[in-house]
């Protein structure tokens, strides 16, 4: 199951970090690359942009998680890094835009940690995700 070898997570907590350390320890050997904010996500992808996922907060100061969709998608060259939103209840609007932006999914704070397991299993097989289902039905 472990088809992810590395993972950037960008959030502005050190115990959201320390915390997703703990439940993606389930993959196995899977690099894990922190990012305090969107601008220092930007500067590690630069660097490297072999990530299999990016899991990202929208709260940030310096360059929030929508300011860094909006850079993202204008880089070709990092398109294919599949990202999953961490969102805040109450906050769907920002989460909505998120994904027009080109998230490939979601979870909401604080989320039991087979959520994110399920989700993320859907998007590195590239099956399809609830999103790409709900635009279709459209
Ligand atoms: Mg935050």
């Amino acid at each position: 199951m472990s088809a992810l070898n590395k993972i950037l997570i960008v959030d502005d907590s050190k115990l959201i970090h320390s915390m997703y350390r703990l439940v993606l320890k389930r993959y196995e050997g899977c690099i894990i690359v922190d990012a305090m904010n969107g601008l220092e996500a930007l500067e590690v992808l630069a660097r490297e942009n072999d990530f299999d996922l990016i899991l990202l907060d929208i709260n940030m100061p310096v360059m929030n998680g929508l300011q860094f969709m909006e850079k993202i998608s204008m880089e070709n060259l990092y398109r294919n890094i599949p990202i999953i939103v961490i969102s805040t209840e109450g906050k769907e609007e920002d989460t909505l835009r998120a994904l027009k932006l080109g998230a490939k999914g979601y979870v909401v704070k604080p989320f039991q940690p087979y959520l994110l397991y399920e989700l993320i299993e859907k998007i590195t097989n590239k099956k399809e995700t609830i999103f790409e289902a709900a635009m279709k039905r459209r």
